[in-house]
């Protein structure tokens, strides 16, 4: 792993507008919005707002762009592939300063943001290797044909992305997109427009041609609904809550039948056997749920302990929570920053006060931490039942439920008790229940005795409302690739 640069407290903003045709411009309406240090609870800064008629005008860009006879479909696919990995090696040229704008903007830690970007760059780097490796293939069909299938660019995509990982999801997105040579336009979420507005300058500088990728930062139902709805874009990717994306895949299936990647939300189990290493199991746990301040699409926020081991491991846990350290994001000492606005604050606190309603205990944590930012102090419950709505619904917050269990069979229907399928961990030395479990569960990543490990190299995604398609590896290029049947008629020789 990198070392950590050193962080810049108060980092320049050097743009705040749309990135559209690679220049910096105003929105069309000149509106702006403001982006929020979740610290201070204060203005950063004012940043353009993108509405419709911008993304009418990043459409026609990306249009241009992607052309036949364009520069960027001309371009050899090998050199697309340089353009990735020069971008990755301006970005961590930058690393410094894009982490600094990144705790800035989200209130991360500044080493939380560093491990985001340093996946970011494998990602990119990945993907850059894959530029010139896409192939279809010959098929031996029946009569006198020669058959071939080629990978195509899907075309014009959107990505929709949220606040919990903007520079990672800028990579996830942005990288299988350009490497399949479609080309993009973005929109961050409202609350952490900072880093990707700036990623545009980079992407630039790499030398991508104008149009290739474009970003327009502003509200999801303006926005957002415009990109999703836009007849000529052909595909839409996006990450943020069930509820948008079912609204998403609606709207893209109206408009032109978009083809959609969705990465939703989850409500992910974890379970502990009593077999297992007790010190690894509580600390995987416990940073399974607290990791990014619990704002995690994965995170195991249904920790589920074997009953001869219950009372330990809550113990423990009680204990990890307590010396989770919460502060300034920019110190070195500091785990956990404020969570990313009021909205997500108030309702964390929401429903940290349903637990405590519907009977569970409140074991540590509970409540805000110190009296400005929205900062909430790690929570462990314990005495949890599964219809609480603790353990029902995401909270995208540091707060750990944790369930009692009996067995494998017990365990495994109710784990796969819930609209979600997103990820699943088993703790055990039993390679039995292990294989048992992971072939049981319906998630699309199952961890044994291990959480959180997401590869550039593997697929991510979700079964049931957890989302559709996938992302990373090479099920995650195939995302952004469509793909066409030659036939030829062959002169047959008679003699
Ligand atoms: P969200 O509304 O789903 O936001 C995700 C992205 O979708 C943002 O860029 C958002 O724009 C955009 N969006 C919102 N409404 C839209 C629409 N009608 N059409 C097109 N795009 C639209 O998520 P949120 O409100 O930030 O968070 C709510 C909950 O979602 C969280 O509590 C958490 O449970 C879940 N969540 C999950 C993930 C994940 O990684 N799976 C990430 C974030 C949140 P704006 O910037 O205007 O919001
Ligand atoms: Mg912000």
């Amino acid at each position: 792993m990198a070392t950590l640069p050193e962080p810049i407290r108060n980092p320049e903003i050097k743009y705040s507008q749309l990135f559209i045709n690679n220049e910096y411009v105003n929105s069309v309406s000149g509106q702006t919005f403001p982006t929020i240090n979740p610290v201070t609870e204060e203005k950063i800064v004012d940043v353009q707002e993108g509405d419709k008629a911008d993304v009418d005008k990043a459409v026609a860009a990306a249009k241009e762009a992607f052309k036949m006879g364009s520069p960027w479909r001309r371009m050899d696919a090998s050199m697309r592939g340089r353009l990735l990995w020069k971008l990755a090696d301006l970005i961590e040229k930058d690393r410094a300063y894009i982490c600094s704008l990144e705790t800035l903007d989200n209130g991360k830690s500044f080493s939380s943001a560093s491990g985001d970007l340093d996946f970011s760059l494998e990602v990119i780097r990945y993907y850059a290797g894959w530029a010139d490796k896409i192939q279809g293939r010959t098929i031996p069909v029946n009569g006198d044909f020669f058959c071939y299938t080629r990978h195509e660019p899907v075309g014009i995509c959107a990505a929709i992305i949220p606040w919990n990982y903007p520079i990672p999801m800028f990579s996830w997105k942005f990288a299988p997109c350009l490497a399949s040579g479609s080309v993009m336009i973005m929109k961050p979420a409202e609350q952490t427009p900072l880093t990707a507005i700036y990623l545009g300058s980079l992407v630039k500088e790499a030398g991508f041609p104008p149009g290739v990728f474009n970003v327009i930062p502003g509200y999801g139902p303006t926005a957002g609904a415009a990109l999703s709805a836009h007849p000529e874009i052909n595909k839409v990717a996006f990450t943020g809550s069930t509820e948008i994306g079912q609204v998403i895949m609606a709207s893209a299936a109206g408009s032109n039948i978009k083809r959609t990647t969705l990465e939703l939300g989850g409500k992910s189990p974890n379970i502990i056997f009593a077999d297992a290493d007790l010190d690894t199991s509580v600390a995987f746990a416990h940073e399974a749920v607290m990791d990014n301040m619990g704002q995690c699409c994965i995170a195991g926020s249904r920790t589920y302990v074997q009953e001869e081991i219950y009372d330990e491991f809550v113990k423990r846990s009680v204990e990890k929570a307590k010396q989770r350290t919460v502060g300034d994001p920019f110190d070195s000492s500091t785990v956990n920053g404020p969570q990313i606005d009021n909205e997500q604050f108030t309702k964390i606190l929401g429903l940290i006060e349903s637990g405590k309603q519907e009977g569970a205990t409140l074991q540590c944590g509970g409540t805000r931490h110190g009296d400005k930012g929205y900062y909430i102090e790690p929570t462990v419950f314990s005495n949890v039942d599964d219809n609480m709505k603790i353990a029902k619904e995401e909270i995208f917050g540091p707060v750990q439920q944790i369930i009692k269990f009996k067995d494998l069979d017990d365990v495994i229907e109710r784990a796969n008790r819930t609209m979600y399928g997103l990820g699943a961990a088993i703790f055990t030395k039993d390679i039995d229940k292990a294989l048992t479990f992971a072939h049981s569960i319906k998630a699309g990543t199952v961890w044994v005795n291990c959480y959180l490990a997401v590869n550039a190299q593997a697929p991510f995604g979700g079964f049931k409302m957890s989302g559709l398609g996938r992302e990373l590896g090479e099920y995650g290029l195939q995302q952004y690739l469509e793909v066409k049947n030659v036939v030829i008629k062959v002169p047959q020789k008679n003699s």
